[in-house]
C-alpha cells in the first residue's frame, strides 16, 4: 500500500487553478496517494475583505499537513494590503526559496546544447522584502534592509545541504558585499566561515552584477547560487529567460517545519480561463513536492513522460511556438498523462536524496558580544533651511552636549563639513552624525534624550541610531566623504 500524504492546494488567482489542476492530474495519474485539501488564498480573500489575503483555515489546513503546493496569487495593487505570497512565506519561515533552472530537451533557446543547470538558493524572509519603509520627510523615502547572522547561517547552509542532495559540485554565493559592507558583507563573511564545514563541495563567492553578466554570458559555469532576497529574486528571473521563461521556472519554498511549492511566475490575469498556458513551471514544483515526500519514482516518471511530450512528442505549448500548431493546456496535460512510464533516452538522473534541513540554534540572542558600546547617533532630520545654516544651529544645540556635530550627510554623501567642488543635489531629509566629544565614552540614552530636546526646536526628526559598537568594531557605515 503506498503512503499516503495530505497536502494543502492553492489553487491561487488568474492562471493559478489551470496551472494547479494539470499539476494535481499529473501527480494523481504516476498512483502516488495524495489526498488534497484545496485552500483559498489571495484577490477573492482580499475582496471579501481580508487584509492578509490568507483565511484562518487555509493557515490551519498548512499547519495540519506541513506541505502546500500553491498556484500564483495576484497582489492588488493600491490597496495597501501586503502580498499574501510573502505572508505565507514569512507566517511559515520559509526561509529559502530554491529555484532550479535547467536546460529542457526540445525547448530552442540561443543557449540550447550548453547544459545550463543552475539551482538558486534565495533567502527568502528577510532582506528588502521585509518591506519596512517609511517616508523620512514628504521628498524622501526609506527602505530597511535586514540581514541576519543567523538567517545567513540558515541559508548558506540549506545551500550547501541541497547541493549534497543533489550531488551537485559547487556552491556560488552571489553579494553585493564591496558596496553593503554590513549587510550583504554578513551575507559574504557567514558563507566563507560556513563553506569550511563542507570541503566536498567548490565555493566561490561573487559580486552579483558581475553574477548577472556571467549568468548570460556563460550560465553553463554555475551549479548553485545563494544569495540574499531581492538578489535572488532578480538572477532567478534572469536564469528563467535564458530556457525558455517563466513557464519552465519552478520553486520550493522550504523551512524547518512547512514547505509551499510555487512556480517562479505570477497570475499572468491575460491567459486566465483562456486554456493556452503553459503548467510546467508549477508541475515542476510538483515533482519537488514529490521529492520532499520522498516520492522519489514518482517524480521520476513526470520528468521523464515531460520531456519525452517536449522532446520526442514536439507537444508544446503557446509560450514556445506561438499560437499556430500550440497545444492547449489541457492537451499538453494529456500528452504528459499518455507517456507516463516511458523513459526518455537522455534523462539525467541525479541519485536524489532527501534534503538534511540544516539544524540552527534557536537561541534570540544568536550572536554574543562581551563588549559594546555606543560611540554617538546618527539624528535623521527634516529640514529645507540651507546647510550651513541648520548645521550651525545643531552645533550651538549640541554645546551644552556630551556629544557634538561630526558631520551632515544627503542619502549617504557628505554635504557638511562640505568637500570642496563637491555639490551633490539636496532634498529635505539629512542624516546629522553626532559623536561622543570624549573619546572611548559611551554615550547613554540620557545624552541622547539631552540632544533631542536641544536639537527638536531648529529641525523635525524622524528617527535617530546608535552608532553601536561591538567587540570593539563599529557598527555602522561611514557616508561617503566622510573621514
Ligand atoms: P506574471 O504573472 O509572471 O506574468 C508575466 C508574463 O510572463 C506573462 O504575461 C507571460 O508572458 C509570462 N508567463 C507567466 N507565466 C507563464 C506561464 N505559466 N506560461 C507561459 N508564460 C507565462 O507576472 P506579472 O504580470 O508581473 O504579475 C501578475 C500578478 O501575479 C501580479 O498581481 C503579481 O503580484 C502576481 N505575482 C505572483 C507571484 C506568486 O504568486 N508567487 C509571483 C509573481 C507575480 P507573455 O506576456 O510574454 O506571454
Amino acid at each position: 500500500m503506498p503512503q499516503k500524504h495530505k497536502v494543502s492546494l492553492i489553487p491561487g488567482d488568474g492562471i493559478g487553478p489551470e496551472v494547479t489542476l494539470a499539476t494535481q492530474k499529473i501527480i494523481d495519474a504516476t498512483g502516488v496517494n495524495i489526498e488534497w485539501e484545496i485552500c483559498e488564498a489571495g484577490a477573492k480573500v482580499f475582496k471579501k475583505g481580508l487584509g492578509t489575503g490568507v483565511p484562518r483555515e487555509t493557515v490551519d489546513s498548512i499547519i495540519r499537513n506541513k506541505v502546500a503546493l500553491k498556484g500564483p496569487l495576484e497582489t492588488p495593487v493600491g490597496f495597501g494590503e501586503k502580498s499574501a505570497n510573502v505572508t505565507l512565506r514569512k507566517m511559515f519561515d520559509t526561509y529559502g526559496n530554491i529555484r532550479p533552472i535547467s536546460e529542457f530537451a526540445g525547448i530552442n533557446t540561443p543557449y540550447s546544447g550548453r547544459g545550463i543547470d543552475i539551482v538558486i538558493v534565495r533567502e527568502n524572509v528577510e532582506d528588502l522584502y521585509a518591506g519596512i519603509e517609511h517616508m523620512q520627510s514628504p521628498g524622501v523615502a526609506q527602505c530597511l534592509k535586514l540581514i541576519s547572522r543567523k538567517g545567513c547561517e540558515k541559508i548558506i547552509r540549506l545551500a550547501f545541504e541541497f547541493a549534497r542532495s543533489e550531488g551537485r559540485k559547487m556552491v556560488h554565493c552571489a553579494t553585493k558585499a564591496n558596496i553593503m559592507k554590513a549587510t550583504e558583507g554578513l551575507m559574504k563573511r557567514t558563507f566563507e566561515e560556513i563553506a569550511k564545514e563542507y570541503p566536498d563541495i567548490e565555493s566561490h563567492h561573487i559580486i552579483v552584477d558581475n553574477c548577472a553578466h556571467q549568468m548570460v554570458k556563460k550560465p553553463e559555469q554555475f551549479d548553485v547560487i545563494v544569495t540574499t532576497n531581492m538578489n535572488g529574486d532578480i538572477l532567478s528571473d534572469l536564469g528563467s529567460a535564458l530556457i525558455g521563461g517563466l513557464g519552465f521556472a519552478p520553486g520550493a519554498n522550504i523551512g524547518d517545519q512547512f514547505s509551499i511549492f510555487e512556480a517562479v511566475h505570477g497570475s499572468a490575469p491575460k491567459y486566465a480561463g483562456k486554456n493556452v498556458i503553459n503548467p510546467t513551471a508549477v508541475l515542476l514544483s510538483g515533482v519537488m513536492m514529490l521529492r520532499h515526500l520522498g516520492e522519489f519514482e514518482a517524480a521520476k516518471l513526470i520528468d521523464n513522460a515531460l520531456l519525452t511530450t517536449l522532446a520526442a512528442d514536439k507537444v508544446l505549448t503557446r509560450d514556445i511556438v506561438g499560437d499556430t500548431g500550440a497545444a492547449s493546456t489541457t492537451q499538453y496535460t494529456d500528452a504528459i498523462i499518455g507517456n507516463l512510464g516511458k523513459m526518455y533516452s537522455e534523462y539525467k538522473d541525479r541519485n536524489y536524496h532527501p534534503i538534511k534541513m540544516p539544524h540552527i540554534r534557536q537561541d534570540q540572542d544568536f550572536v554574543r558580544v562581551s563588549k559594546r558600546g555606543v560611540n554617538g547617533i546618527d539624528l535623521f532630520i527634516e529640514t529645507d533651511k540651507p546647510v550651513v545654516q541648520f548645521a550651525k544651529e545643531l552645533e550651538l544645540a549640541a554645546a551644552n552636549s556630551t556629544m557634538k556635530l561630526k558631520m551632515i550627510s544627503s542619502r549617504g554623501v557628505r554635504v557638511y563639513p562640505a568637500e570642496q567642488g563637491a555639490t551633490p543635489d539636496l532634498t529635505d531629509s539629512f542624516s546629522c552624525r553626532f559623536v561622543s566629544k570624549e573619546i572611548h565614552t559611551d554615550v547613554k540614552d540620557a545624552d541622547i534624550i539631552h540632544l533631542l530636546q536641544k536639537v527638536e526646536p531648529h529641525v523635525r526628526w524622524s528617527h535617530i541610531e546608535k552608532l553601536n559598537e561591538f567587540d570593539g568594531v563599529a557598527g555602522y557605515s561611514k557616508s561617503h566623504g566622510e573621514d
